[in-house]
């Protein structure tokens, strides 16, 4: 199977048992917009509660603030949003399709880089175990021009992106010979900038004066609270505010499912520390967010860090911790060093003087930011597309199973009576009455046991007890582990142990 089918079939399997549905669906849908559902939601609760823990639980200098979606219109203009928060765009007239033109260069240079791995597959084929992949791609002639012209148009894009030189983004697509992936023309728009926030009319003001926008990311919430927290927490820096969010962006090039929505959410936390030791912090959150993520257990080799070379104005170092989806190597996290940009902004637009008093230097200032800035949807999509899994079983039965880690999982343990008689249910339901105050369990009667398992594998329940006759004497009971499917007999005194140790943060909150 492609990675494009595995795509398409999980995406299907996300709805098929709740976890993802399209937004609207009954009305054809709206674009780039998801509601999760009964097991999504459950999911998404325990990334949630794994990001929290991990910041503001084991970190007695950061405390966790949750802020409204709505805040002053001028907030926006501070933080640059207004003037810069932009797409450069452009239409195909032939297709009337809307492209975002760094995209379709993107794309361009993805598959220069593509036709280089062909070549380099087709040079370890032909010269077997004697193949020296470095070299290779140090010498072959089409290697080297695919690479020199990637190259070039990454810069030439660059160059043109920094310098906001829209007739240059546009050159370099006609000089690329881009066409429309739909009509298969070059019938092209100029580029122009588009912003991607939403708007709305707050209360009865229907004037300019009455914009306010919905949030395109959380962190500026916590920039206007940073004095709030500050004094009342009394915390002194450095110290950090972390937040889970929803945000809104009116993303043009809404594809790859959750990956990219219109409403997403963001768990960010603003680091706020003397200025002048905010490269020291940096390095140090990039290495404690990398670890966070390989503590989830999906494979250290999923993840790679992309510095970034061009760097925003407020910015002096920046860095995306990048997860091998699907689709290839794609953001999942920003780490930026943001300077004192926001709150000098803020203290320059409001007026409101945003400084720290040091009693440690004695001295008063601005302080520095680092942020960490992670999508909840993408990490979602990360886990739920790293753990799924079309398995050949040796009775030669196939199963569907997602082998999600058992702290994430939105079900941890399902309980089925053997049949529905004998008293099965009745001693199934007492066991479950226990267990449900400690885990999210599931009860299920119907169909043979064999269905039922394979039910709860499609979910990621990692474990299944099966009550039976002799239950009733021995009480003790058969449980069934997701990934080995091996069985084994316990006592019902010992559940909770067996699958609180699992199931429970603990293993993987002590690896950060
Ligand atoms: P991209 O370059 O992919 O558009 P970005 O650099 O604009 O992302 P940030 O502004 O740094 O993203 O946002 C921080 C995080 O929020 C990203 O790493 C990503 O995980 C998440 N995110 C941003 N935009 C979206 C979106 N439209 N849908 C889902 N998640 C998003």
């Amino acid at each position: 199977m492609t990675q494009e089918e595995l795509f398409k079939s999980l995406i299907a399997h996300a709805k098929e048992y709740g976890f993802i549905f399209q937004s609207s669906e009954i009305y054809d849908g709206l674009s780039a917009v998801y509601d999760y559902g009964q097991l999504g939601a459950e999911l998404k609760n325990n990334i949630k509660k794994y990001w929290w823990d991990a910041m503001v639980r084991l970190n007695e200098n950061i405390v966790g603030i949750d802020s409204a979606i709505f805040m002053h219109p001028k907030i926006w203009e501070a933080s640059g949003h207004v003037g810069a928060f932009n797409d450069p765009l452009i239409d195909n007239k032939d297709s009337k399709k809307r492209y975002r033109a760094d995209v379709l260069l993107e794309d361009y240079i993805a598959k220069l880089e593509e036709k280089m791995d062909k070549e380099v597959e087709k040079g370890r084929k032909k010269f077997g175990d004697s193949f020296d992949e470095a070299q290779f791609r140090a010498t072959n002639p089409n290697v080297l021009r695919n690479k020199s012209k990637a190259e070039e148009v990454s810069k030439r894009m660059n160059d043109a992106l920094r310098a906001n030189d829209l007739d240059a983004l546009k050159q370099l697509i006609i000089d690329c010979e881009i066409v429309c992936p739909i009509s298969g023309t070059r019938n092209w728009t100029d580029v122009r900038q588009f912003n991607l926030m939403f708007s709305t009319q707050l209360g009865s003001v229907s004037d300019e004066s009455g914009t306010i926008y919905l949030r395109p990311e959380t962190a500026q919430g916590i920039f206007v609270n940073f004095l709030n927290v500050q004094k009342t927490s009394r915390l002194k820096i450095p110290f950090g505010i972390a937040q889970i969010g929803k945000a809104f962006r009116n993303e043009i090039v809404a594809r790859q499912f959750i990956f990219r929505m219109r409403e997403f959410e963001q768990m960010e936390m603003q680091f706020f520390v003397r200025p002048g030791e905010e490269l020291e912090w940096f390095r140090k959150w990039k290495e404690t967010r990398l670890k966070w993520h390989k503590a989830i257990g999906l494979g250290e080799e999923k993840y790679r860090f992309h510095d970034h070379e061009k760097l925003a104005h407020y910015a002096n170092a920046a860095t995306d911790i990048e997860f091998d989806f699907p689709f290839g190597f794609k953001e999942l996290e920003g780490i930026h060093s943001r300077t004192d940009f926001d709150l000098s902004q803020h203290q320059k637009f409001s007026g409101r003087k945003m400084q720290y008093f040091d009693p440690e230097t004695n001295e008063s200032y601005i302080p520095y930011v680092i942020e960490t800035s992670i999508g909840l949807d993408r990490t979602f999509l990360a886990i739920y597309s790293s753990c799924y899994c079309e398995e050949k079983l040796e009775d030669g039965e196939d199963r569907v199973v997602l082998k999600l880690p058992a702290f994430l999982a939105p079900v941890k343990l399902a309980v089925l009576p053997l049949v529905k008689k004998d008293g099965l249910p009745e001693m199934a339901r007492e066991i479950m009455k226990d267990l449900k105050i400690d885990f999210n369990c599931q009860y299920d009667e119907k169909d043979s046991i064999g269905k039922r398992y394979r039910r709860q594998d499609a979910i990621g329940t990692p474990f299944c007890i099966t009550i039976d006759h002799q239950s009733l004497e021995d009480n003790c009971v058969t449980i069934r582990y997701r990934d080995s499917m091996k069985q084994e007999r316990i006592p019902v005194s010992e559940l909770k142990q067996i699958v609180g140790d699992k199931v429970g943060f603990r293993n993987v909150l002590e690896k950060i």
